[in-house]
């Protein structure tokens, strides 16, 4: 079993590509868990480039901007390599069928257990590590997160290649390989998410301001490292654990 810790200590400060290279070293099932931002722009770019033995899949909620949709194919087109569709149990008119329309204007968290969270989880328990492209200077709740650690909330191993990268950086390195990018970023939107619960940012606020704008919430639950959601939070993922998927701990 992989020391964890010693492994965070060994590859602090590394470059993201050797990150990439031990994770897909060390772990068989590793997936890129990617949003198709600038900072899984970069990761997938290093993955490709390099041809890594890293499987990469998207959360697609059926509730992308159309942008976002282009961006897919044009990095899948870009690199000749495919980057896998993981979609919600339902789609959004069945999901309104159940509990009515816009669940996310009513209950952005239970929204976004069904669309993102449930087949999240689902695809993790087929892997022993999971990439992210969080970096600590995001948000409060990220600025502790570790190059490698557990992840408790889904039950295996992250790794976090950019963890210590600033916007500045993964701006520089996009524009040094000409990365395809989001062309939402030049009209305001910063950090893109689905349609409904993104908005453009005025100079000078909060990059993520624009996610789910005037709720209490900047967080999809993907990188929470808190305490783990309780069944009454999230009851969707009751659903994952019985189906026989590792429910968070
Ligand atoms: S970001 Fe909004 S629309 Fe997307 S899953 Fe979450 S609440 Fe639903």
């Amino acid at each position: 079993m992989t020391d964890l810790a010693a492994a965070a200590r060994a590859l602090e400060g590394a470059p993201a590509l050797e990150v990439l290279r031990w994770a897909a070293a060390t772990y068989p099932r590793v997936a890129l868990a990617t949003s198709l931002g600038p900072e899984d722009g970069v990761l997938f770019d290093l993955i490709a480039r390099h041809d890594l033995a890293i499987d990469v899949f998207t959360l697609d909620t059926g509730l992308l901007f159309d942008e976002t949709r282009a961006l897919w194919r044009a990095l899948e087109a870009r690199y000749r390599r495919p980057i896998r569709a993981v979609t919600p149990a339902q789609t959004v008119a069945a999901q309104a069928a159940e509990v009515g329309d816009a669940l996310w204007t009513r209950e952005p968290d239970a929204c976004c257990a069904r669309r993102k969270l449930a087949p999240l989880a689902a695809e993790l328990a087929r892997h022993d590590a999971w990439i992210t492209a969080i970096r600590r200077d995001q948000t409060a709740d990220r600025a502790t997160a570790a190059v490698v650690e557990a992840d408790r909330r889904f039950g295996l191993v992250k790794v976090n290649p950019l963890v210590a990268w600033t916007s500045a950086q993964v701006w520089q390195h996009l524009a040094d390989h000409d990365v395809p990018t989001n062309p939402l970023h030049a009209r305001g939107y910063p950090s893109i998410g689905c349609a409904p619960c993104t908005s453009p940012v005025a100079a000078g606020e909060d990059p993520r301001s624009g996610r789910w704008r005037g709720r209490a919430k900047d967080e999809c639950g993907l990188h929470q490292r808190e305490a783990p959601p309780t069944a009454a939070r999230l009851p969707v993922l009751d659903g994952v654990a019985a189906a026989g998927l590792r429910r968070p701990s």
